[in-house]
């Protein structure tokens, strides 16, 4: 049985184990330890990484109580190696959980909903079993900085059978005994596994990020502590940038962004009219010496194409064909009358790289071959 000194102590970063078996898996080489601070991947946080001597641990799990340790290399049984845990990731782990643990408490004791999930990978979700809204989320966030502020005590610790009983905690087991109560005074009391911070001054910050409802209830996308800077970080310079090409403050970015929007929409608008009476004079302009002929025009979408084509067709009659792209990837429209297009689409097909289709004297789609090549078959 290996001892869990991550129980005892959740900032311990460096021990001396002593390798009491290691065993070939795969690729890596599983290693059990007399002791241990790594923390096995459990209760929703990752597992530690870390160092063996000089061996690097990339992940830790327990399976039938067994904390399997899995080194790249493999280790001598008996020798006791100087081991080291990533604290860094550990500790970001650590305030995210604990963050975690401080927005369960606050929900459960304002809305009596529980928290039915827990993800802490890249980014942390908590999932609860009632719906919420962005205003009770910034009232929870505001109580949970709070708890912060006041750099309460957490303590782990494992209650006798009678003293469990009359305990009123979160994440409630089937055990009945050896339960690892998790407890951040006057805020929360949960059941976890997991290493937790010493004191709630520790996490810094706790972020509500996001929320969107989920299985009848609602998932929070959390951010605490050195991860809730780093998003602070990203988030300003973003935003920095975006007011600065806009010319705006940064509290008016997104009223200056509607406005670009609007101004982007009434020039789509003026495009597409403009678009239209070019369509319109290049149909009433249009003199063709064969009853086949291939237009090619910039910038025109399949929409435009098809009414571009279609009024050549109306003026002139015959197969007329509107492209729009560059050599190897046009879009086309081609009207005609439905016998003779038919005909006419079909060895298109044949003789070129075409993909598309169509009835009632249409066809439209994408060529990708050279402008001189289509041409050259509509003038044969
Ligand atoms: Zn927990």
């Amino acid at each position: 049985m290996t001892e869990k000194l991550y129980d005892k102590d959740s900032h311990l970063k460096e021990f001396e184990g002593t390798v009491l078996s290691c065993e070939k898996i795969g690729e890596k080489y599983a290693v059990t330890l007399n002791k241990t601070a790594f923390f096995p991947e459990g209760g929703g946080q990752q597992s530690d990484r870390g160092y063996i001597g000089d061996t690097y641990v990339s992940d830790v799990q327990i399976k039938n109580g067994v904390i399997l340790h899995f080194a790249d290399k493999p280790l001598n049984i008996g020798q006791a190696y100087k081991c080291k845990i990533d604290f860094d990731f550990r500790f970001r782990n650590m305030q995210n959980h604990s963050g975690e643990h401080i927005i369960s408490g606050i929900v459960h004791k304002l809305y009596g909903f529980n928290n039915v999930g827990f993800h802490l990978g890249t980014e942390m979700t908590v999932d609860f079993d009632g719906e919420l809204t962005r205003r009770q989320l910034d009232e929870v966030e505001d109580l949970a900085n709070k708890a912060v502020y006041e750099n309460l005590p957490v303590k782990a610790y494992y209650p006798t059978g009678e003293e469990l009983k009359s305990l009123d905690y979160r994440s409630k087991l089937d055990l009945k005994e050896n339960v690892r109560i998790v407890e951040i005074k006057g805020v929360d009391v949960c059941a976890c596994c997991a290493p937790h911070v010493k004191a709630t001054g520790e996490i810094g910050v706790i972020k509500i990020l996001d929320f969107e409802k989920y299985k009848g209830g609602v998932r929070l996308l959390v951010r605490c502590g050195r991860d809730a800077l780093s998003d602070y970080r990203e988030k300003y310079r973003n935003i920095l940038e975006i007011s600065n090409l806009l010319s705006a403050k940064q509290p008016d970015a997104s009223a200056a962004v509607v406005k670009l929007n609007n101004q982007l929409s009434a020039e789509k608008e003026e495009t597409a009219a403009l678009k239209k009476r070019l369509i319109a004079e290049m149909a009433a302009g249009f003199a063709p010496k064969t009853d086949k002929t291939a237009v090619f025009e910039d910038g025109l979408d399949i929409k435009e194409l098809q009414l571009l084509a279609d009024a050549l067709c109306s003026n002139a009659g015959g197969i007329r064909g509107a492209f729009s792209g560059k050599d190897g990837a046009f879009s086309f429209a081609i009207c005609g009358e439905e016998t003779a297009l038919n005909t006419f689409f079909i060895e298109f097909k044949a003789a070129l790289t075409v993909r598309g289709g169509g009835r009632n004297g249409i066809r439209q789609g994408t060529v990708s071959d050279t402008r001189e090549k289509i041409e050259s078959f509509f003038d044969r």
